[in-house]
């Protein structure tokens, strides 16, 4: 893996970005924000699957109103997670008659292609005015499905005068780029310091996702936020997103991610946050949850008790999860392996800190566990999986528990 991409850091609530600091996971609610007790609990969701930053739309005066009331619900609930606002069209407007709920952000984002049809740049430096005189970063936020028109139409008519014209794809591309680096420049024009910008330039396509932001890292020194627009339902989405980031993080390129999955109706929310750290770890990049290493299975596995219980030890550390990140920090590093059979099995379960090799079809019913490499008990009889589950909590106490005294 490259070295991080050396960028500027911004400061989002209590949350740092960019300039060597970890990269951040985020997410966004699909609530109407001026539903406040929907919008508090699915932003409470999300914070406890580990969102370190939520962004909700703010799209008009209800919105706007409702904003201060989330943020004072949440803290009375302990969640204090960074808000952000998610502004198109009207948030000049909006910004300029609801202080309380700019005061309640802790970003604004901002799409310079949505920031009104008249008065463009205009109503762009209005939210950066709002953005300054709260002292707020914002997100710069260019999309090629909003991508400004009039900039296109310019650089199209130019490019149609050259004599060797570009596709139009790379003039797409060229403007994105510029849309971001002049808006930048704008803002800081009118007063926003460099560490209060972050850039994104989302695209749809994988490899133009990644083609743009190889541009971008090269070009500027903002933290970016990585993530695919409208990646999609189920796993297309999970895999595109996957694929996308994997190359540009492997590149050090990606600061803050947030991963767009569409929901299946009454679809958990979280799942983008959990497809998200889940990207991060797999890449080696941070550990959020203990990662459970759990074998294919194959003929040797015939009742489906070996994946039941990966998926109960999997389901049990995420219920946990919660609690655990506070009170047995460093928890996230634990390494489970669950395996399917006693021939093959017990080798990995050694590689990791407790792991369990559950009997094969014909095989003799014990299930031997290793701690620390070393074989510690051999389980047997009908409550493998709840000894498992006692043993996994007790090498999390002795060897969690006491990192936090040392702490
Ligand atoms: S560990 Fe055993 S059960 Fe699992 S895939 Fe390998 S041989 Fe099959």
């Amino acid at each position: 893996m490259q070295k991080r991409r050396e960028s500027i850091q911004v400061k989002v609530g209590d949350v740092l970005i960019g300039g060597g600091s970890h990269v951040v996971v985020q997410s966004m609610t699909n609530t109407d924000t001026a539903d406040v007790d929907d919008t508090v609990k699915q932003v409470t969701e999300l914070a406890d699957a580990g969102s370190e930053i939520v962004r909700i739309t703010v799209n008009n005066k209800q919105a706007a109103q409702a904003v201060p009331f989330i943020k004072e619900k949440l803290l009375r609930k302990n969640v204090d997670v960074p808000l952000v606002g998610d502004f198109h069209y009207n948030g000049h407007v909006l910004l300029t008659e609801f202080p309380d709920a700019a005061m309640a952000l802790s970003k604004f984002r901002i799409n310079p292609g949505n920031t009104g049809s008249r008065g463009r740049d205009k109503n762009f430096c209005t939210i950066v005015e709002q953005a300054i005189k709260y002292d707020k970063p914002v997100r710069i936020g260019v999309n090629w499905g909003s991508l400004d028109q009039q900039l296109l139409a310019e650089k199209m008519d130019k490019n149609n005068d050259l004599p060797e014209p570009k596709s139009s794809k790379e003039v797409m591309m060229d403007t994105i780029i510029d849309s971001a680096m002049r808006s930048s420049a704008m803002a800081q024009e009118v007063g926003l310091a460099e560490d209060k910008i972050i850039i994104s330039c989302k695209m749809s396509g994988v490899q133009d996702l990644i083609d743009i932001y190889q541009r971008m890292a090269a070009v500027c020194r903002h933290p970016l936020h990585l993530g695919l627009t409208e990646a999609g339902m189920g796993m297309k989405g999970i895999v595109a997103s996957s694929a996308a980031l994997a190359v540009l993080l492997n590149q050090g390129i990606g600061d803050t991610i947030r991963i767009s999955l569409t929901p299946q109706p009454g679809g958990d929310r979280a799942e983008e946050v959990r497809v998200g750290q889940q990207i991060l770890q797999s890449l080696g990049i941070r550990n959020f949850i203990p990662q459970v290493t759990a074998c294919p299975g194959c003929g040797r596995t015939k009742s489906t008790y070996f994946q039941e219980l990966a998926d109960e030890i999997q389901g049990y550390i995420r219920e946990m999860m919660p609690i655990w990140r506070d009170i047995y920090p460093g928890v996230e590093d634990l390494h489970v392996a669950v395996m399917g059979c006693v021939v093959n099995g017990p080798g990995e379960s050694k590689f990791a800190d407790i792991g369990i090799s559950l009997p094969g079809t014909f095989e003799e019913p014990k299930a031997p566990v290793y701690v620390d490499g070393e074989h510690r008990v051999t389980l047997t009889g009908d409550h493998i999986g709840k000894e498992f589950r006692k043993m996994m909590d007790d090498y999390i106490i002795n060897r969690f528990g006491r990192q936090k005294e040392s702490v």
